[in-house]
């Protein structure tokens, strides 16, 4: 071997001595709280399933129905032949339930997003993005070729100078609405106000919020309160809606635009109607979901009144997303696996996917999760600070 095959390996290596080496698990149990993996169960705080309507019922029925009406393949991109009759009625449907005039749908929410963001924004522009911001909005300024800018979390001092040196012809600010592995809440008012008063646009990433804040689900934007032409949402469907695929939604000029000039839904093949078949019973049982998030947040509760640790401690998260900092890689790792040992799954997440010396595991939960399952991972947690050695190496 020569060249880029060695590079390879040396890299690989280096990862692997850094406790960076990232591994897949493989399930063979259907995606839930309570779960089989590599051959062994588990009690799983990994998923997203935030309101655990991945194995529901009327889901897999509605999924089942439409293949045997509408077969499972979409054929053709969207503008050739594949823009099926249910993911019309989905784009329809969740346009109507996040209170936008229009919305479009795309395979998945990291192509929602290098979608979006390079079809609006170009070399004349500027995309001011929170540091802490999915790496899928990243890649959407970079595809742009806009003047991209990064502010410190959550800095509204620091975007509003930014806005106002800014000479660029359009200004885009974005920023995941949920963060992904810090579970808190973006200030989605003051960036709002910053966009009015510096003629930017704000696209919100709300994919650990829809279906989970808001009356009904209906989102953090809805949560807080905010409505503005300025405002362009994306939503997941593959997190709390428990399938698969993003939509974007705002007003309709954005989409019939969005239509003619996003590459990620151009030049790609939708998903198979019978999931948007499936997303329409889930927007009917995220609507009339209260229980589910009723159960969802007494989990939350929970967890954060009773997890009583000194070495390692929760971020100020009231979200499904509840980090549990730790700091060095090793330990994190050393701690994942500890409980991993006792039948309980729980990702390590570490750098580059979070900043250096803050690795941590990243408790999910879920309506699925019952007390019991909140309790046992409680009182694993409190066996690990006892038993795992500081500076203990996985
Ligand atoms: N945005 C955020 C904030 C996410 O956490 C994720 C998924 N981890 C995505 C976008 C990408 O969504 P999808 O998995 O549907 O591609």
């Amino acid at each position: 071997m020569s060249g880029l095959l060695d590079y390879l390996q040396a890299d690989l290596e280096k990862r692997q001595a850094l406790g960076l080496m990232r591994q897949r698990r493989l399930l063979d149990s259907p995606q839930a709280e309570h779960i089989t993996a590599n051959g062994q169960a588990f009690l799983s705080f990994c998923s997203n399933d935030y309101l655990g309507l991945a194995n529901d019922g009327a889901l897999v029925a509605a999924l089942q129905a439409a293949a045997a009406e509408a077969g499972v393949g979409s054929g053709a991109s969207n503008l050739i032949t594949g823009h099926h009759r249910y993911h019309d009625q989905l784009e329809q449907a969740l346009a109507a339930f996040v209170g936008k005039p229009a919305a479009l749908l795309f395979s998945t929410g990291y192509m929602a997003n290098i979608g979006v963001i390079s079809a609006l924004m170009g070399r004349d522009d500027a995309v001011f993005s929170d540091k802490l911001n999915h790496a899928c909005l990243n890649d959407g300024a970079f595809l742009s070729r806009a003047t991209h800018h990064r502010f410190p979390h959550n800095d509204v001092a620091t975007l509003e100078k930014l806005l106002q040196a800014s000479t660029a012809r359009h200004k885009l600010v974005t920023a995941d609405a949920v963060f992904s592995m810090d579970g808190d809440i973006a200030p989605l008012a003051a960036y709002l106000e910053l966009c009015e008063r510096y003629d930017a646009y704000l696209y919100v990433d709300d994919a650990h919020g829809f279906g989970v804040l808001g009356p009904q689900g209906r989102g953090s934007l809805k949560h807080l309160g905010l409505q503005s032409p300025r405002l362009i949402m994306m939503g997941t469907l593959g997190k709390a809606a428990g399938v698969a695929g993003a939509f974007v939604a705002g007003e309709k000029i954005v989409v019939d635009y969005l239509i003619q000039y996003a590459n990620s839904y151009i030049y790609t093949t939708p998903a198979p109607p019978p999931l948007s078949a499936a997303l329409l019973a889930s927007v009917k049982e995220i609507e009339h979901g209260d229980a589910r998030r009723k159960q969802l947040f007494d989990m939350i509760a929970l967890l954060k009144s009773e997890l009583s640790l000194t070495r390692w401690h929760l971020l100020p998260s009231e979200t499904a997303i509840q980090p549990l900092i730790v700091g060095d890689n090793h330990e994190a790792l050393a701690l994942s696996q500890y409980l991993q040992k006792h039948g309980i799954l729980v990702p390590a997440i570490r750098p580059p996917t979070v900043p250096a010396n803050t690795s941590r595991l990243r408790i999910s939960l879920s309506a699925a999760h019952s007390e019991a399952d909140v309790r046992a991972l409680i009182a694993a947690l409190h066996a690990a600070e006892r038993e795992i050695p500081a500076g203990t190496q996985a």
